[in-house]
């Protein structure tokens, strides 16, 4: 997980009238003692406004760093869940449903296998419960990487085991375990992404290796080019960009890390 840029302005799709007529009519429901039901939920979020928080993410899933075709293997993520929250029941938080500042893009896998409905909040957190009460006494536990710097919660280690062969595994960094119940979950230490982030080790050390041997050879263009190549997969579009920052800064590259 990395920092994402701010957020593009609301696509105008989400202004339309029908998106306000659907979200008076979840008023309804809630107004007569009911609670909306997945079905009740139009997907507005479809389309151009998927396509537009899919272009800022640059194709990338918000929580694997995995890149994603817009159209397959994909969601818009409700940060808050909509229909219901995990451990606090329903309703979840229906009037954020077509709020542009309440989406993210994420993978099948993320969302639908891990991510669910759950959103805990800090111990001294107030849970929202509608439009009148505040979202800033909340105190989220998940990290939301709009809004805040995963970096600042999360480091990487890297490990044999056994016939898993190397692993990459992501460890929670704060006192208050924002990170580590990030990880959990959003499923970020699956086996196949565990592994798959592995993979990424042996490009990195050839790297390494290159700026070495043109920091001796400096009449070899070999170190400007080793240098371009860390700045490619430390880019915020790189597919694991996260743990390639902190497998370049451990090994002393922190200057040529890129952090856009
Ligand atoms: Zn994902």
């Amino acid at each position: 997980m990395i920092k994402l840029r701010k957020r593009p302005p609301v696509p105008p799709e989400l202004l339309l009238p029908k998106v306000s007529k659907r979200k008076k009519y979840l008023e309804q429901i809630i107004n007569n003692a009911n609670y909306p039901s997945s079905k009740d939920f139009t997907p507005y979020w479809r389309g151009p406004v998927k396509t537009a928080i899919w272009g800022h993410h640059r194709g990338k899933c918000c929580y694997c760093e995995r890149k994603r075709d817009n159209n397959r293997e994909s969601d818009v993520e409700h940060f808050r869940p909509k229909t219901e929250i995990k451990d606090a029941g329903k309703p979840g938080y229906w009037w954020l449903a077509y709020e542009w500042k309440n989406y993210l893009f994420a993978c099948k896998t993320c969302n639908e296998d891990h991510k669910i409905t759950h959103f805990p909040l800090l111990p001294h957190g107030q849970r929202s419960t509608g439009e009148r009460t505040s979202l800033a006494d909340e105190h989220p536990i998940l990290i939301n990487p709009i809004d805040e710097n995963p970096e600042d919660f999360i480091e990487y280690s890297w490990f044999t085991i056994g016939k898993n062969g190397l692993l990459v595994k992501m460890n929670g960094t704060d006192p208050d375990g924002r990170g580590e119940q990030t990880i959990t979950i959003a499923g970020l230490n699956r086996t196949p992404l565990m592994r798959e982030r592995a993979t990424r080790i042996r490009r990195m050390d050839l790297i390494i290796e290159m700026v070495k041997i043109g920091q001796k050879h400096p009449d070899l263009s070999v170190a400007d080019l080793a240098r371009d190549m860390i700045q490619d997969l430390t880019s915020g579009g790189s597919k694991f960009a996260g743990f390639h920052r902190a497998y370049f800064r451990a090994a002393g590259f922190d200057a040529y890390v890129s952090t856009n």
